[in-house]
């Protein structure tokens, strides 16, 4: 079994100095069966975890894995965010590795919605011309009226629900919450293009 104590005057690999976090913050506990666990020691400023949906919770002890974003105290510059393989790592290759398998994913996401907004495009054209054509040939009666209706309800439906705009700036803002530094020093939010480089700008990490 390994322990960690984490915190300003505690003995992780790699100095914490940060205001926000405490003495004695947290402590992982790696024990002989690999299971990796976190506990908060009733620090000041809390101690979070970031979820799959990208939001920071604040946890007293929780069963993490190596890959956890773990922030000791408040996610800005007076807190402390780092992976938790780092008490393990004195490069952060794996986190960068990490960060690009991410960006992959999201990348897959945005490809797919694309290709939705193609078809829906489509679909609302194809439903558009039937409706427009149709009320020429059918030049009266109540055929026509319903393919008017049709034609007016597709544009006022795809109006209200197809906003594809919308929906690539909520992804967006759902992939840059994983954006931070894995460098417990920097509080930097990294650009695609830092991850793809697997190198942070500021700190000069990776
Ligand atoms: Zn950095």
């Amino acid at each position: 079994m390994k322990q960690f104590i984490l915190g300003t005057e505690g003995n992780q690999p790699f100095k914490i100095t940060q205001m926000g976090v405490s003495h004695q913050h947290a402590r992982i506990t790696i024990g002989d069966d690999g299971v990796w666990t976190l506990e908060d020691l009733n620090s000041t400023n809390g101690t979070f975890v970031r979820g799959e949906d990208g939001e920071m919770r604040r946890v007293g002890t929780m069963v993490i894995t190596p890959m956890t974003f773990i922030c000791l105290g408040p996610s800005n510059a007076n807190g402390c965010s780092f992976y938790a393989i780092h008490l393990q790592n004195t490069d952060f290759i794996e986190e960068f590795e990490y960060l690009n398998k991410l960006e992959d994913e999201f990348d897959a996401k945005e490809e797919s919605s694309e290709k939705m907004a193609r078809m829906m495009r489509l679909l609302i054209a194809s439903a558009s011309l039937i409706a427009l054509v149709g009320s020429f040939v059918v030049s009266h009666g109540p055929l026509q009226l319903m393919l008017l209706r049709l034609g007016s309800a597709v544009s006022l439906l795809s109006t209200i629900f197809f906003n594809p705009a919308e929906k690539k700036k909520k992804l967006q803002v759902e992939r840059e919450k994983f954006h931070a530094c894995p460098n417990p020093k920097c509080a930097h939010t990294l650009r695609k293009n830092e991850i793809r480089a697997m190198q942070c700008s500021k700190c000069k990490c990776g």
